[in-house]
């Protein structure tokens, strides 16, 4: 940035945020609703990394107890599904009225042969009246033939629409959040690992130095590359790669489900969708999505995607369905054994926040732990800045 250029008076904030995925925009209401002066900056359309390639599944702990009893991390999962229905009501600290609710509950089924350890499962005291077994009438249309031998139970696990929450998160913030492009029109300066100011470029060409009382990284897997230049290497992050199915014809059933096999880790989680064009789309992760799917290019994904459906569930029709595949990596901080880390993590280094949501379902415990982290300080506040707004991103079965 050149030095000649004409330099405003230095904008003060009690927090910048980095990012503009759910981490991020979630954060930033929670804080500008309890009266901190913040500025998002993110250098990509909102949502665009992780966040809008959700399922948008609202865990409450369940589909990681189906490997074996209640664990520490499914008892830090079990507020979230009923935060989640308050900010869709328009109540709490955030409000997610104008976003869309799929589906108020999941359907937990079983793959031939697994019936009885599903029943055992949900008829263990651990689940604590959160499930319940669905009468054969009720089942939803996907699973109402003869051909299902299995049984159904409701799982209380809701299922939102990624795109429509970080839109209207995104609008929540939209006059505290700017697009920006790092060494073009935004820099940032650090000493000691500790970030000092960050100056901006406005179109105009006005140099604008900010300031904050603190700096949020919540800029998902960018987060290393971020603590690298501020001269951290703590802490340190691990990327859990995905490589999802996406099915999609019009006329689908609905499909919101968790389905039980012989391992620990469900075979495949649906969910359902809708692209611009008005088609369905089956969104399949689980297992198939893991080690074994990531190892696979996109056609042997597609060829094992299809057999396992012809296997399952052989009375859908699916001959003509349009098949694709979306990869992607999950970013965390690292653990020891490389697994899902128990819940939401925000660790402080001085003025720096490192924070990483590990699941979408987890913003509402991550912006806790921001706000408890901060102190509202600064007072008045800033002329708006003169730079670009960042559009919204696309759901993986919308890109080009
Ligand atoms: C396929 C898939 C399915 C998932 N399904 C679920 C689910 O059903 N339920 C659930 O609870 N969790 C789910 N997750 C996990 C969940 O999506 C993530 O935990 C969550 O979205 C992470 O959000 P984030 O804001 O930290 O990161 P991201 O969503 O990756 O957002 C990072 C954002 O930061 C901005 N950014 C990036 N780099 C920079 C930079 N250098 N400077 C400034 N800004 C930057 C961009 O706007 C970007 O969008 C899923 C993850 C994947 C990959």
């Amino acid at each position: 940035m050149s030095s000649e250029a004409p330099r405003s008076a230095p904008r003060v904030y009690d927090t910048v945020i980095l990012g503009g995925g759910i981490a991020a925009l979630w954060t930033a209401n929670v804080l500008k609703n309890a009266g901190h002066s913040i500025l998002v900056l993110t250098n990509s359309p909102l949502g665009q990394g992780q966040s809008l390639a959700a399922q948008g599944v609202i865990h409450g702990g369940l589909k990681y107890a189906v490997g074996g009893k209640l664990t520490d991390s499914s008892e830090a999962l079990a507020a979230m599904p009923a935060r989640w229905l308050a900010a869709l009501r328009g109540e709490g600290p955030v409000d997610l009225s104008g976003a869309r609710l799929l589906s108020d509950h999941q359907v937990m089924w079983s793959l031939p042969g697994v019936v009885s350890r599903t029943v055992s499962f949900f008829g263990s005291k651990a689940l604590r009246g959160r499930s319940a077994a669905i009468a054969r009438e009720e089942y939803p249309a996907v699973f109402d033939t003869a051909a299902y031998k299995g049984k159904l139970f409701r799982i209380d696990e809701p299922v939102v629409d990624p795109v429509s929450v970080l839109r209207e998160l995104g609008q929540g913030v939209a006059e505290e959040t700017q697009l920006i492009e790092w060494g073009k029109n935004a820099t940032i300066q650090s000493a000691e690992g500790q970030i000092t100011s960050l100056t901006l470029r406005e179109d105009s060409g006005a140099v604008v130095p900010v300031i904050a009382a603190r700096y949020l990284l919540s800029a998902g897997a960018d987060n290393s590359t971020l603590l690298t230049e501020i001269g951290l290497s703590h802490p340190a992050m691990q990327l859990r790669p995905l490589h999802q199915l996406i099915l999609r014809k019009r006329g689908l059933p609905d499909f919101f489900s968790v389905c039980v096999g012989t391992g620990p880790k469900p075979p495949l989680v649906s969910t359902t969708h809708v692209d611009r064009e008005g088609r369905t789309v089956w969104y399949i992760g689980g297992n198939i999505a893991e080690q074994e799917g990531v190892a696979r290019d996109e056609a042997d994904q597609i060829a094992a995607g299809q057999a396992l459906f012809e296997k399952v569930m052989p009375w859908i029709d699916l001959s003509d369905a349009e098949w694709f595949t979306w990869r992607g990596n999950r970013a965390e901080p690292l653990t020891s054994t490389g697994d899902r880390p128990p819940g939401a993590f925000c660790e402080r280094i001085g003025n720096v926040l490192v924070a990483w949501p590990t699941k979408f379902a987890l913003a509402p415990d991550l912006a806790d732990q921001v706000l408890r982290a901060s102190e509202k300080a600064s007072a008045g506040s800033n002329p708006p800045l003169s730079l670009p707004r960042p559009t919204l991103g696309k759901a993986p079965w919308d890109l080009p």
